[in-house]
Order: C-alpha cells, then structure tokens, then sequence
C-alpha cells in the first residue's frame, strides 16, 4: 500500500502528502526488528504462495480469501482490512489498474492478464508490507517487459539502502531506471516508512522532488519501497468505488514492492520471498 496526497482514503502514501516537520522517524531495536522479520515473513509467504497458485479462471477475491486464511493461520491479521475502510487483505490491481484495486467474485482473471498482489500482515505489534507483480498465463512481450523494469526499478532503488546515503539516492536510482527502460514513474504515490504502523515516516519518493523528506539512512530503519511503472503516461486517476486507481490513458501498469531494513553496511530485504 502507498500513502495519498488528498483526503481520498488510500492504501499508500500520496505523495503530495507533505511529511509533517518534526514527526520522527522510528528507528527499531534488535527486538523489535526480530518481530519485524516475523511480520514481513508472513507477507513472503503468503505472496510467494499467491504467485504460484494464481491462474486464470480465479477470481481476485479467490486470491484474497486465501491471503487472509493464511495471515491468520501464520498467526497475524490482515494489515489492510479496515484500513482507512478498505474491505479487503490484499489490494488486486488488474493491467490499468495501477494501485487499490478491490478483491471481487466477478473479476475472474484471464490468461494475459498483469496482477499486482499487494498485501500486509499486522504480527506482535508490527506490520510487514509487499507487492508482486504476477504474469497470468501467457502475456505479450510488452507486458512482461514492463513487469521486469519495476522490479529492476525496486531493486536499483534498493541498492541504494546503506547507513550514509539519502532517500534521494533511492529515488534518483529509481528514476533512473524507469527512464533507462523508457516507462513513466508514477508521482501520485509513493513509499513510506513501516513498523508499528503500516505507514509512518519517512514518505519514500520514486523520483527526484523538493517534496522529498531530506533524510539520511540510518541503521534500524525500515522502509516499503515500491515503485509503480506505466506503459504510457504517470497520470492515474481513482474510480468512483473511492478505492481503484487506474492509468489515465488505460495502459499498463506494474509495481513491486519490498519491506527493507537499513543496516550498517547495507540492507536486508524482510519480505524476500526466496527464503520463505
Ligand atoms: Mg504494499
Ligand atoms: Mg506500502
């Protein structure tokens, strides 16, 4: 999920949602980062699964009966129901369907079809928070380009995790492999801190922008990263259900995300579904 500039309710952090000066960042203890390991774990596991389990003939709310089955048998409940009214355990966004997409038994997926499967769990007091992209069946050349240049944009984002180096390093990076890729970057959400709360400081900006918290990297802190390419422009707009954002110009759209702690040499990915 990702933060929201105006009052619509939101599963994200908008980015003209400007940091409040003086809100601090959370900076976790070794405890707390244990339990932290426990939640994003949870979230692994449950996307990992959704990832090899996800065909075409299921509906999105198929996927997220089994999502919240599983946060609750692993022991969690659902960061996202009830967020901010959201009625759902997982956001199902279809090909233009950039971000919030609402689980529904009409919305069968097809071979073809680009799903991003973005979900939290809430565990002894701390959230974990992911997203996959998920290529249904068989999809065109164009599509599976686009999903391979968001998770490459994650991960030069990602590279930049280190004690020392600035969120604009993430977003520079992360820029700059969108353009690299010649995608748009969507500006209208970004990234956000996560721990005791599924958004909390710092706003994690997917581009270079004054509106970016001038912050510095420090050990125990933890971030969602997730970038959202589009095929065509970075305008989105939401549909009349308040929740499901969609491209503009209708063309495709991709996002992953990851949950990363900033250690002193570097990062460690919490929700890294390889070793789940
Ligand atoms: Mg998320
Ligand atoms: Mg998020």
């Amino acid at each position: 999920m990702n933060f929201l500039t105006n009052l619509l309710p939101t599963l994200s952090f908008p980015s003209a949602l400007n940091v409040k000066a003086g809100r601090r960042i959370e900076l976790k203890s070794d405890s707390e980062i244990e339990t932290m390991r426990a939640a994003a774990r949870i979230v692994a596991t449950v996307l990992k699964e959704i990832s090899e389990m996800t065909a075409a003939g299921m509906t999105t709310a198929d996927l997220d009966d089994y999502a919240e089955k599983r946060i609750r048998e692993m022991g969690a409940t659902p960061s996202f129901k009830g967020y901010h009214g959201f009625p759902a355990s997982i956001c199902a966004s279809v090909n233009n369907e950039v971000v919030h997409g609402i689980p529904r038994k009409r919305k069968v997926i097809k071979s073809g079809d680009v799903v991003k499967i973005d979900t939290g769990a809430y565990y002894e007091g701390f959230h974990g928070d992911s997203c996959v992209t998920i290529a249904v069946g068989k999809v065109n050349p164009q599509a599976q380009r686009l999903i391979e240049a968001a998770e490459e944009a994650l991960y030069a984002g990602i590279n930049q995790v280190k004690a020392g180096n600035t969120l604009m390093d993430i977003a520079g990076a992360i820029e700059d492999s969108v353009r690299a890729n010649n995608y748009s970057v969507v500006e209208d959400y970004t990234g956000h801190g996560v721990g005791r709360n599924l958004h909390e400081e710092p706003a994690v900006f997917n581009f270079r922008t004054k509106q970016a918290p001038n912050v510095t990297l420090k050990p125990g802190m933890t971030l969602a990263i997730e970038p959202i390419l589009n095929a065509g422009s970075k305008h989105t707009r939401t549909l009349s259900d308040r929740w499901t954002v969609v491209t503009l110009d209708r063309s495709l759209s991709a996002q992953w995300e990851h949950t990363v702690l900033v250690t002193e040499s570097g990062y460690e990915i919490l929700t890294d579904r390889t070793k789940v």
